[in-house]
């Protein structure tokens, strides 16, 4: 696939907390020589940066609530305009409320675009519990393992330059469970959301992570115009 075919509507990759959105939207963003739009990553890099919405965010992350959708519609808003967005873009962790599903359309729709195709990864509650608590990050190129099923080479350092792994603060268990809640309560709707508009793929998302990457790359054939039709 070229990088300059243009999507003909961006993905949003939408699922609970570890059901593995981030992981695979690396691999199939830069496999589609596409951006990856992850708002968690960019609260998390505006944390470590002091900025003003990181220090405003920090608190709020750590209890495993949501930020305010003011904040992160802004951010998105921002980052979706900018060049290297022009041909498309996967969503990743965005959007997470029915308010930030309803300004993304809006921001969609400004800027010519048909709309999004939400893919929902489906992870049973255990599977994504133990997915959670063994997440392990490069702190410095962002890889991701898991201690259980993807461990690294040498234990705590990056296969790929050595870098030191680290636990997100709010990967520890119990605000695992208050994560999931929140997915519950604010995010899941929008399953239906995008189901009632015929942009909805659902993908059973609890096998191996090469085996979704092809299947993610087949619905991105899909949002490319290329294939109609339901993937499984
Ligand atoms: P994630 O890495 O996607 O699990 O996001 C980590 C944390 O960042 C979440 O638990 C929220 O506190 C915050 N966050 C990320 N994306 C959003 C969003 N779309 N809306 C509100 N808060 C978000």
């Amino acid at each position: 696939m070229e990088s300059r075919d243009k999507l003909a509507r961006p993905l949003i990759f939408l699922g609970p907390p570890g059901a593995g959105k981030g992981t695979q939207a690396r691999v199939v963003a830069e496999r589609l020589g596409i951006p990856q739009v992850s708002t968690g990553d960019m609260f998390r890099d505006h944390v470590q940066r002091g900025t003003e919405l990181g220090r405003g965010a920090k608190a709020v992350m750590e209890r495993g609530e949501l930020v305010s959708d003011e904040t992160v519609v802004a951010m998105v808003a921002d980052r979706i305009g900018q060049p290297d967005c022009a041909h498309g873009f996967i969503l990743d962790g965005f959007p997470r409320t029915a308010t930030q599903a309803e300004r993304l359309e809006a921001l969609l729709r400004e800027r010519g675009w048909e709309g999004a195709l939400a893919v929902n990864f489906a992870v049973s509650y255990n599977e994504l519990i133990r997915r959670l608590t063994g997440r392990r990050t490069c702190s410095v190129c962002g890889e991701i393992y898991n201690i259980h099923f993807r461990p690294p080479k040498v234990a705590g350092r990056c296969d790929r330059e050595g870098g030191e792994l680290v636990q997100r603060a709010d990967d520890r268990e119990e605000v695992v469970r208050q994560r999931l809640e929140e997915y519950e309560r604010k995010t899941r709707p929008l399953v239906d959301f995008y189901r009632q508009r015929g942009a909805l793929v659902e993908l059973e998302a609890n096998g191996q992570p090469e085996e979704l990457t092809s299947r993610l790359l087949a619905v991105a054939l899909l949002a490319l115009g290329l294939l109609d039709g339901r993937v499984s």
